[in-house]
């Protein structure tokens, strides 16, 4: 039996499962742990589930018994992979569970975005509807427009499935090429970011948060997109250079943007970007479907009692933890 903590009291029949084999203590606030209560509650435990909070180096000192770092969700950019695995600690994550519900959101904010769905409830309530006139509100068409999606991995593939209902062509870049879905999908590879992004009518963004991916998106491929572009972002805020992104819409270098994340979570409430009626933001709800989150959940906890039994971590990010063989 070892000490375990979970960052959030989340699907307690669920982690009732947890405290059977382990001495399990949770965080009770609806929010994460503070830092301080956080590394106070490491100390002496073998297995960790974060939910978004920053796990570094100064946690790990504080838990130098940790074996196992359990993640609730599917990126892992606020945990520092590359001191775990300098440690032996396999990290997992829970991909899958919640791929297509995110799809689902990044479809919400793209059709919410093109037909302005968020302003044409506040008009409504405001009294502001008047009979048939349809200037007020003009929105752009879904149907037969192009999407390109960077980053075709699980979530991009979903994404463009949906989109493929609309009749929308659909075109993808990334850093490699997946001709099997090119006529799976009926998906078109571009090879070239800028390329796509200046023939794209809405653009999601859909790669994880790497050194790489950093920035992607700043004031220079803001300046190829068409000037009727809008810009989906349910994937890391820091993808996009988020200043560049306010000035891209104040200045109408793009139509909207609709957006899940930001580079700071919350969102402080005097960020300019909120003055934008051509940003329809949400607070990071992208698997926000309790079905989802429970079974997220539930995939976390198996593999925290997985790794502490010793087993191999079934999800595991930094699998050369394991050794030279990573299928072992
Ligand atoms: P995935 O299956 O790993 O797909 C990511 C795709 O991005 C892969 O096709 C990958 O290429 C590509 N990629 C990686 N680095 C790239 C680069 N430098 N340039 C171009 N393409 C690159 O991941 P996923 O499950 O679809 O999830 C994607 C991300 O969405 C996650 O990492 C997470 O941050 C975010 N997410 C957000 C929410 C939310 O609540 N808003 C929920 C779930 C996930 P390869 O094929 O070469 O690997």
């Amino acid at each position: 039996m070892s000490k375990v903590y979970v960052c959030r009291n989340w699907f307690p029949d669920v982690l009732d499962g947890l405290a059977q084999v382990h001495e399990m203590r949770v965080w009770w606030g609806d929010d994460g742990p503070p830092q301080d209560v956080l590394l106070a509650e490491v100390r002496g435990i073998g297995g960790l589930i974060p939910v978004g909070n920053p796990i570094g180096a100064e946690v790990m000192n504080a838990a130098p018994e940790l074996r196992v770092i359990s993640n609730f969700g599917d990126g892992c950019d606020h945990i520092d992979v590359a001191e775990a695995t300098r440690r032996g600690i396999p990290v997992g994550h829970t991909p899958d569970v919640l791929t297509e519900t995110t799809a689902d959101l990044v479809f919400t904010l793209l059709l919410a975005a093109a037909r302005r769905i968020v302003e044409g409830d506040a008009f409504a309530r405001q009294g502001k509807w008047r009979t048939h006139a349809h200037l007020d509100l003009p929105g752009v068409d879904v149907n037969h427009a192009t999407l390109g999606i960077v980053g075709l991995g699980k979530i991009g593939m979903q994404v463009a499935k949906r989109a493929k209902g609309f009749d929308m062509r659909v075109l993808y870049y990334g850093r490699t090429r997946k001709v099997n879905m090119e006529s799976l999908l009926g998906v078109e590879y571009v090879a070239d970011l800028h390329s796509l992004l200046s023939q794209s009518d809405f653009i999601s963004l859909n790669t994880p948060l790497t050194d790489q991916t950093r920035h992607m998106i700043g004031a220079d491929e803001f300046a190829v997109m068409k000037p009727t572009a809008i810009l989906i972002n349910a994937a890391r805020g820091s993808i996009v250079d988020q200043k560049a992104l306010y000035e891209a819409l104040k200045s109408h270098r793009i139509l909207r943007a609709a957006i899940d994340v930001t580079e700071t979570e919350p969102i402080p409430p005097d960020d300019p970007l909120l003055t934008l009626d051509s940003l329809t933001i949400v607070p990071h709800i992208g698997s926000a479907v309790p079905a989802t989150r429970k079974k997220m959940m539930a995939m976390a906890v198996d593999q925290l009692i997985a790794g502490l039994r010793g087993d191999r971590i079934p999800h595991c990010i930094n699998p050369s933890v394991y050794g030279k063989n990573p299928a072992a």
